[in-house]
């Protein structure tokens, strides 16, 4: 019997079910986002993982089905940017066959997406977060080290919205001083087309990106400044778990999300497990070491072999980064964002 029948869900040491999954299928990545892979690190020379050592498509579908069977019922792919994996939409086709999965999500940069969004769709996506930073093409190109304009990215939104690859949701990293100016803009974007606009505040994820929390924007700041303007009310999540706070406008006009893992971390509610794309499974974004699936993914492990590592993995599991983040007086050295995802 698997998990999701029997009436025990898997818990972690700190009672939290395990529900989502967040599938990383390349550490590549056509932009250079300073806060994610910045230019200086991620040069001409950086060695990427080479094509041998990532899961297979046919590794990544086993894992899948073995998690869904331990209680998952999101999968989200992410990377580095998913769309430059070679053929992601046979992926996806093959994940949106797997019974018992409610819900099949992407998030991208949107680069790509104008080309992709009807096959993926056709393969049977359910959904895409595009991450946009600012509309305003000097300060996107800022932050995106110079890869691209804003243009690609809406012609990608639009895409995904005729192909019905809904609700769109858009991922802005607000960086103080950087891209803070433009929020409203974003804001306006969005509502006048009825994407869900979600405000992230800027992590200290992985090591790279000179994180200082003086450059945080605290949510509660974000959200008053788009109150001025257009009246906010907050409203109840989705599902525990979720990790925007979530707000409408209260003249009708749809609602955002505000993602405070900075001010105020939901470890409590907690519920994914993270893939890289070399088969290691991390159980927090800011963990400092995963454990190998591809291993035994490559010598022959049978389904219940694996189903107890992966158990055991989240039976252990005690991670609350985010809330422990300002008792942690020595850095450490965490996993990279563009590795995990986020
Ligand atoms: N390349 C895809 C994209 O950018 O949408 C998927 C991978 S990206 C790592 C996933 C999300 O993490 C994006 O929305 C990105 O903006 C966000 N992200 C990356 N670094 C971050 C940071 N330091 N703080 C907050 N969010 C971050
Ligand atoms: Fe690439 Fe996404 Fe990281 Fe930007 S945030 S560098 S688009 S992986
Ligand atoms: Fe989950 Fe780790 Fe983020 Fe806390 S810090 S919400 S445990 S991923």
């Amino acid at each position: 019997m698997s998990y999701s029948e029997s009436s025990a869900p898997l818990l972690d040491r700190l009672g939290r079910p395990f529900r989502d999954l967040r599938i990383s299928v390349t550490d590549r990545c056509n932009f250079r986002c300073s806060y994610c892979m910045p230019e200086q690190v991620y040069g001409e020379h950086y060695r990427f993982l080479p094509k041998g050592d990532l899961l297979t498509f046919e590794e990544i579908v086993r894992v899948a089905r073995l998690m869904i069977g331990l209680g998952a019922r999101k999968i989200r792919l992410t990377g580095g940017e998913p769309l430059v994996r070679q053929q992601i939409e046979r992926l996806v086709e093959q994940l949106a066959a797997l019974r018992g999965l409610q819900d099949l999500a992407m998030t991208t940069n949107g680069f790509l997406l104008a080309e992709k969004a009807a096959a993926l769709r056709d393969a049977g996506l359910h959904r895409v977060t595009v991450s946009l930073d600012s509309l305003d093409d000097e300060v996107f190109r800022r932050m995106n080290g110079g890869r691209s304009g804003v243009a690609p990215v809406l012609e990608g939104i639009a895409a995904a919205e005729r192909a019905g690859l809904t609700p769109i949701k858009i991922n802005t990293v607000v960086q103080r001083g950087v891209n803070d100016h433009t929020l409203l803009d974003l804001a306006r974007y969005c509502r006048e087309r009825g994407y869900i606009a979600r405000f992230i505040e800027y992590m200290d994820v992985g090591n790279l990106n000179g994180w200082r929390r003086e450059d945080v924007v605290p949510a509660a700041e974000i959200v008053e400044r788009i109150d001025a303007v257009w009246p906010l009310e907050p409203i109840p999540s989705n599902y525990p778990g979720e990790v925007a706070n979530r707000f409408r406008y209260r003249d009708g006009g749809g609602e955002i999300g505000v993602i405070a893992s900075v001010t105020q971390p939901f470890c409590g509610d907690c519920t994914r497990l993270r893939l890289s794309p070399e088969g290691q499974l991390y159980t927090c974004l800011f963990g400092t070491h995963g454990t190998d699936l591809r291993g035994p993914l490559r010598t022959g492990a049978t389904d219940a072999e694996l189903l107890d590592l992966i158990t055991g993995v989240w039976r252990a599991r005690a991670d609350r980064y985010s809330e422990l983040r300002a008792q942690l007086d020595t850095p450490r050295t965490k996993v990279e964002m563009y590795h995990i995802g986020g």
